[in-house]
């Protein structure tokens, strides 16, 4: 009896193993959200770009925290040098297509990011929230990402942060929209319809999924579309879409509706 029960188990822990290895074998067409040791990654983007080579990624996205990110924020400086390594490197390493571009920061209500000094030197646009980042001035700070932080947000909290992205979505021409409901709560499903309307895709985080199986529904009800990042921040993550992988077979997301798996994010 006993022996049989642990021949189960061990069949449905066979199993596990075997859907693990599944997941972890699948490599994206391209990886469009990673970071160097120009914010706060631990590798060059020499080394990130060999690592995506040998996985056999056709993309890669060098996208560092821009410039208002308190700790690690990229200095105006550096964004020039790493231009210059991306020109450099696109040379050296032909077999894959780079992009330049940077993490932007949510810097308030009003919905502007902390890129506009290099806009047009982005090769795409993307954006996330962050804790660590300046805001537009103090008092907007403190209404808005120290409320956010110290207080458990209410429903009315919510809609202005909802607002803060709709408004950011409206303002840029972005590709995609980080890590929502990190460290900050918004209405999934308004800023899905919004991300819709724009060809905006929705990122699957690579180290974290912050939505619910209610998220996850209306967001599929709305019709967006996803897009599975690294976030890497060490060359060998890079590629790395186990974790959004995961979320997505157990959220019921077809895989279809990630659209970096087989093609550009670009087509
Ligand atoms: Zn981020
Ligand atoms: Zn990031």
């Amino acid at each position: 009896m006993r022996k049989n029960k642990l021949n189960v188990d061990d069949n449905i822990m066979d199993e596990d193993r075997q859907t693990q290895n599944e997941i972890n074998k699948i490599i994206p067409y391209g990886d469009y959200h990673t970071h160097t040791n120009f914010s706060d990654g631990k590798s060059t983007l020499e080394e990130n770009i060999q690592h995506a080579i040998k996985l056999g990624l056709k993309e890669y996205a060098v996208t560092d925290h821009a410039f208002k990110h308190m700790s690690d924020g990229i200095s105006y400086t550096n964004f020039q040098v790493q231009r210059r390594q991306v020109e450099l490197f696109r040379e050296k390493y032909p077999e894959i297509k780079i992009y330049h571009t940077l993490e932007g920061n949510l810097m308030g209500y009003s919905g502007l990011l902390d890129i506009d000094k290099c806009k047009d030197q982005l090769d795409f646009l993307q954006m996330g929230f962050h804790k660590t980042a300046k805001n537009e001035s103090f008092g907007t700070w403190l209404s808005f990402t120290a409320m956010n932080l110290i207080f458990r947000p209410s429903k009315n909290k919510i809609e202005k942060n909802t607002l803060a992205f709709l408004r950011c979505i409206d303002r840029y021409d972005l590709k995609f929209v980080n890590h929502l409901n990190y460290c900050i709560l918004v209405n999934v499903k308004e800023i899905a319809k919004a991300c819709l309307e724009r060809d905006t895709k929705i990122e699957l985080n690579g180290k974290n999924v912050y939505f619910n199986q209610q998220e996850v529904d209306d967001m599929l009800e709305v019709g967006v579309d996803f897009v599975a990042n690294s976030d890497a921040h060490s060359s060998e993550r890079v590629g790395d879409i186990s974790k959004p992988i995961e979320f997505a077979i157990q959220h019921n997301i077809p895989l279809d509706k990630i659209v970096n798996l087989k093609k550009s994010l670009f087509d």
